[in-house]
C-alpha cells in the first residue's frame, strides 16, 4: 500500500518506490510513502488562491464549529486511529491516547475558543490610543489572516496531536494547511486527513498532505506563508537557512530538541511524600511513549543528601516497567520507532556514559517481552548519574531521545538553577517542592530558559497536569535550542497567523473598524 497524498483537492499516488512505513515490533513493511511527483509550487498556489478566501469568507465561530466537527468525524474514528498507532508506532493503547485524544481535546479547545471569538473576521489588540495633540488622531492595533499558507512539518513522535495542535489554530485563525507528516509515521496523519476529506467539512483547499520527503516545497514558500516546524536542531537549521525561507522572511516556529530538567527541592527529606511523586514522574516521563517526548525528563536533579535514595527507588521502580509487544496484555512501554532510531539512542546512551555512570539498563542485549530483538527496535528504560553536574558536557548537550534519563546532584538551590540553565533552553522544567519561598524564587529564575515552569507540591499532587503533558491553554516551545518558538498558549497561538499592524488614522473610521473585530483577549 503506498499512501495518497492530497494536494490541488485531489488524491494521487507519489511515484518510485518510496521509503518503508515499518512496525517497530514485527519489523514488517506496512505502507511506502512518496512525494515524488507532488507540484509543490501548484500544491501551496492552489491553498492560497483557493483555500485561503474559502476560509477567509468565514467568521471565527463558523470556522470554529469547523474545528468542532473534525474532532467528531476523529472521535468517531478513534478505533482505527488506535490500530494504526499501535501498528506504526508500537503504541500501547496509553501511549496512543497521548497523542489521538491529545488531538481531539486540541480541536475542541479551539473550537470553543473560536466560537468567542463570534461573527468577526479580524482581530484587535488592545484599545485606541492617541498618538496626535487631541483625541482626532489615534492609533488601534489590528491582526489580519494571513494570504498564505500554514505549512506543518512534523516529527515522527505525534503524528496525530502534532497534525492537530498546529492546524488547529491556523484554521480557525482563517489560513489554509498543508501537512508534511514525518515519513516513518505518516499513515496515521493520512487517515485521519483523508477521514476528514472524505467528510467534506472544509472549503476546498483548506487542507492538503504531502507524505514522504519535503522535496522542493520550501522552494515556493512566500512571504505570506508560515512554516511550523517540529523536529531535531539540525533540520531546524536548515529550514532556517533555507534561501527561500530566508530570503523572503516567511515565518517560522521551530519546536526543536530540548534537555528537560525536573528539580527535587532542596527543602525535601526521605520519605517525604514529594519524594515518591517526583520518582514517579521521573519514571513516567522515561517510560511514557519510550521516552520519545520532546518535554520527557532528560537531567534530574536531587540534592546530594537525597541521590542515593531517589536513585535506589528510581532503580526499582524501573525494574517493575513491562516492556514488550503492546499487543499482550499489560505492557507498560513500547519500542522506539524504528531500528534507526534505536541505533541512535544507544550510540547516545554510549555518548552519555563515557561522562556518567550507568546505574540502571543501557543493555545493548535487552529482551523485550514477546518481541524478537533482531527484528523489534526496543530499548530497555536507561538510567545513568552524574556526581559533578558541572564537569560533565554530553549530559546537557546530547538529546538522546528514547527512555533515557541522567541523574544529577546539587548542593543549593542556587546550584541546582545553575545546572538547569546548562541546558541551553529547554521546553520545560519541573520544581517538586512545599517551600512557597523556594517555589517562588526558583520558578522566576527558571522561566528566563524555559518555556514553560511546572511546579508540584504535595497540594497539587492530585490534579496537577504532568510534567510532559502539554495543555493548549498553556504555551508550549522553549527558548535557545529548544527551537525559539512557541505554540499553543490558548489564542496567542492565533498571532503567528495573523499580520497584526498598527492603523493610523481619524478616531471615527479606527472606532468603526474596532467594532468589527474580535478582541483578541488571552
Ligand atoms: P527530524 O528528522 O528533524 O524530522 C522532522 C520533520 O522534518 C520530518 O517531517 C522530516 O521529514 C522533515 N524534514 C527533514 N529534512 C527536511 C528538510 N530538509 N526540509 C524540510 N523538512 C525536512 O525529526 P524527527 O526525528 O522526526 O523527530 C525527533 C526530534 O523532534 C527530536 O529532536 C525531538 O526533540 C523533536 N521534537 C520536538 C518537539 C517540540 O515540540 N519541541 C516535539 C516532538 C519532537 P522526513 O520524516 O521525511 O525526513
Amino acid at each position: 500500500m503506498k499512501l495518497l497524498n492530497y494536494v490541488c483537492d485531489r488524491w494521487s499516488e507519489g511515484l518510485g518506490e518510496g521509503e518503508p512505513l515499518i512496525d517497530p515490533v514485527r519489523g514488517t513493511e506496512l505502507a511506502r510513502a512518496s512525494s515524488d511527483g507532488v507540484n509543490f509550487a501548484e500544491a501551496l498556489e492552489h491553498a492560497r488562491t483557493v483555500g485561503g478566501p474559502g476560509l477567509r469568507a468565514l467568521t471565527y465561530a463558523q470556522r470554529a464549529t469547523l474545528l468542532g466537527r473534525i474532532a467528531e468525524v476523529l472521535t468517531a474514528n478513534r478505533d482505527t486511529y488506535y490500530r494504526i498507532a499501535l501498528e506504526n508506532s508500537g503504541s500501547p493503547r496509553s501511549d496512543a491516547a497521548i497523542d489521538i485524544d491529545g488531538a481531539i481535546y486540541t480541536l475542541k479547545f479551539y473550537a470553543k475558543e473560536g466560537a468567542a471569538l463570534g461573527e468577526n473576521k479580524l482581530l484587535r489588540e488592545g484599545e485606541l490610543t492617541r498618538l496626535g495633540k487631541d483625541e482626532s488622531f489615534q492609533a488601534l492595533h489590528i491582526g489580519v489572516p494571513l494570504r498564505g499558507v500554514a505549512i506543518l512539518i512534523n516529527a515522527f513522535n505525534f503524528p496525530a496531536w502534532g497534525l492537530w495542535e498546529k492546524a488547529a489554530p491556523a484554521l480557525l485563525s482563517g489560513v489554509p494547511v498543508l501537512a508534511k507528516p514525518a515519513t516513518a509515521t505518516a499513515w496515521l496523519a493520512q487517515q485521519m486527513v483523508a477521514d476528514i476529506v472524505k467528510a467534506a467539512i472544509l472549503p476546498d483547499g483548506a487542507l492538503s498532505i504531502v507524505c514522504g520527503r519535503a522535496g522542493d516545497l520550501l522552494d515556493h514558500v512566500t512571504g505570506e506563508d508560515a512554516i511550523a516546524f517540529t523536529g531535531s536542531a539540525e533540520t531546524a537549521a536548515r529550514i532556517r537557512s533555507h534561501p527561500a525561507v530566508a530570503h523572503r522572511s516567511a515565518r517560522t516556529n521551530i519546536e526543536a530538541d530540548s534537555l528537560n530538567v525536573a528539580v527535587l527541592g532542596p527543602d525535601a527529606k526521605a520519605g517525604d511524600p514529594t519524594v515518591e511523586l517526583f520518582v514517579s514522574e521521573v519514571v513516567r516521563e522515561m517510560t511514557v511513549k519510550a521516552g520519545q517526548k520532546c518535554t520527557a525528563i532528560r537531567r534530574i536533579l536531587v540534592p546530594a543528601s537525597l541521590r542515593d535514595p531517589v536513585a535506589e527507588a528510581l532503580r526499582a521502580r524501573l525494574s517493575r516497567i513491562r516492556v514488550g509487544d503492546p499487543r499482550t496484555a499489560d505492557m507498560q512501554m513500547g519500542p522506539v520507532i524504528n531500528k534507526v532510531q534505536q541505533k541512535a539512542v544507544l550510540e547516545g546512551v554510549d555518548r552519555l556514559a563515557q561522562e556518567s555512570a550507568v546505574i540502571f539498563g543501557g543493555g545493548v542485549a535487552f529482551q523485550p517481552i514477546d518481541a524478537d530483538p533482531s527484528v523489534a527496535a526496543f530499548v530497555q528504560p536507561t538510567l545513568l548519574a552524574h556526581d559533578r553536574p558541572f564537569d560533565a558536557r554530553a549530559v546537557h548537550t546530547v538529546e538522546v531521545f528514547g527512555p533515557v534519563a541522567t541523574l544529577l546532584a546539587y548542593r543549593d538551590l542556587d546550584e541546582a538553577l545553575r545546572i538547569a540553565r546548562l541546558g541551553q533552553g529547554s521546553l520545560v522544567a519541573s520544581l517538586f517542592s512545599n517551600d512557597p519561598q523556594i517555589i517562588e524564587s526558583a520558578a522566576l529564575e527558571l522561566a528566563c530558559c524555559h518555556g514553560r515552569v511546572h511546579v508540584v507540591s504535595e497540594e497539587v499532587a492530585r490534579v496537577q497536569t504532568g510534567h510532559g503533558n502539554v495543555m493548549p491553554l498553556s504555551l508550549h516551545g522553549g527558548p535557545g535550542r529548544a527551537g525559539g518558538g512557541q505554540e499553543l498558549g490558548g489564542l496567542r497561538a492565533l498571532r503567528f497567523h495573523h499580520q497584526f499592524t498598527a492603523l493610523q488614522g481619524p478616531m471615527q473610521s479606527l472606532r468603526g473598524i474596532a467594532s468589527r473585530a474580535a478582541d483578541l483577549r488571552f
